[in-house]
């Protein structure tokens, strides 16, 4: 592990470093196309998209954004999983298409996997899509569409072969969300917030050129497509990358004069080690997946640690609250800060989306410690043949 983590970045120096310097000095400001154009928002893509970068590079070129203050577009489900599908697989003419709106997030995507009946044995799913000339024709419904509700494209995977095995017989589609028959419906979160949607469809015409790969094969792209989602659900924020850290929160301690409680004293103390673990265990990830290592059972080990702990992180906010924790708008020590109170329902998410933590234990338990395979009963199989099999 040590030798991986080898995290020394080159000096001011170094030409790379320079090279986005001057850049970002010709582009103070830069758009998200400029930024997508010049290869900075995924920089360990192949070119024209990114860099060809390697980890150093990658990790160079994010250090010199973060020092000027330059944000990268959002689009996680367009850049963090559907654009390396598409990489993977897509034809040159979808990569021309598609790649480069969804760098700059001009195009937002959406990923239209899971249904009522397939969550984490994903390949039950339901959804048909049925050749007719040079278009599918697609009935069913997803679920949980994070995004559907403004997304311009969606990943679908829906069953062109139903008498082949469930993992046969599934075909990746690229989903413009505008076509007619298509219904998205909201899911209002327990945060008040509106992030997921139902989405129905009803003879929903998808033109042929919009398969990716080659038609039933598609279940081998659908795990392409979740492994990345595991590795990007890892960054440095509690909440799968996203908001406040350990950190933050120790910060917000120190400035209210520490805690006397020792209880609290002792968890904290807990929780900021096991962010130091992730840390470490984040970069190693990172810096396989940059040099183009397929993620293994590690994101799996990350994500059900880091899932914990972000759960714990928001729940040591709201103790330290104390009874301000009752009212929505009050962070640690009741100073206002509606993050934390968000952060603490949202965080009840983290160990269902991407994999729940029962799936990702079991991926630990058959991949890393060689236990037996679970069973999944009604179909006979193992489950490392179903949804868990994704980090395989
Ligand atoms: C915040 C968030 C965003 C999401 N966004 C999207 C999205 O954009 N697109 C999309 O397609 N999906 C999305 N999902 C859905 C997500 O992928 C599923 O919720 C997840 O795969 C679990 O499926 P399920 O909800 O059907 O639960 P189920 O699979 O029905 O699981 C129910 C319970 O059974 C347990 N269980 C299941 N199988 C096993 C087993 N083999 N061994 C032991 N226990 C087991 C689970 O751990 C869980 O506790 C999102 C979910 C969340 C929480």
């Amino acid at each position: 592990m040590a030798s991986s983590l080898d995290l020394t970045l080159p000096g001011d120096d170094d030409p790379r470093r320079q090279a986005v310097r001057s850049w970002l000095k010709a582009n103070p400001a830069p758009t998200g196309r400029q930024l997508a154009e010049a290869g900075y928002v995924a920089p360990h893509w192949p070119k024209p998209w990114g860099l060809g970068a390697d980890p150093i590079h990658q990790l160079v070129v994010d250090d010199e954004l973060k020092r000027a203050g330059v944000r990268r577009p959002s689009n996680q489900i367009g850049i963090g999983w559907a654009g390396p599908t598409i990489i993977h697989a897509g034809t040159q003419e979808q990569k021309d298409r598609y790649l480069f709106p969804l760098l700059a997030a001009d195009e937002i995507w959406c990923q239209l996997f899971s249904e009522p009946g397939a969550g984490s044995d994903l390949a039950a799913l339901a959804t048909r899509a049925v050749r007719d000339g040079d278009e599918y024709v697609v009935n069913g419904q997803k679920i949980w569409t994070s995004f559907g509700h403004f997304a311009r494209y969606g990943i679908l995977i829906a069953r062109t072969n139903p008498d082949a095995p469930k993992h046969k017989g599934i075909s990746y589609l690229i989903c413009p969300m505008d076509l007619p028959g298509i219904e998205v419906r909201p899911i209002i979160e327990m945060t008040g917030g509106h992030t997921f949607n139902e989405v129905f469809f009803t003879d929903v015409r998808i033109p042929v050129e919009n398969l990716v790969g080659d038609e039933h094969e598609g279940w081998a792209l659908a795990k392409v497509t979740l492994a990345n989602e595991r590795v990007s659900l890892s960054g440095g924020g509690a909440l799968w990358g996203q908001g406040p850290t350990m950190d933050d929160l120790l910060d917000v301690v120190r400035s209210n004069g520490g805690c006397p409680d020792p209880v609290l004293r002792q968890r904290l103390v807990k929780a900021w080690s096991v962010a130091e673990v992730l840390r470490l265990i984040r970069m190693r990830t990172l810096t396989a997946q940059i040099a183009g290592k397929q993620p293994g059972p590690e994101a799996s080990i990350r994500k059900a640690m880091a899932d914990d702990h972000g759960q714990e992180v928001m729940a040591l906010a709201m103790d330290l609250s104390g009874t301000h924790a009752l009212v929505t708008d009050r962070g640690p020590f009741g100073k206002p800060d509606t993050f934390w109170h968000h952060g603490f329902l949202f965080a009840q998410a983290l160990t269902i989306g991407g994999g729940t933590f029962a799936v990702q234990r079991n991926i630990i338990g058959e991949r890393v410690l060689g236990l037996p395979h679970d069973i999944d009963v009604e179909a006979g199989k193992t489950w490392s043949e179903s949804r868990s099999a994704a980090s395989a």
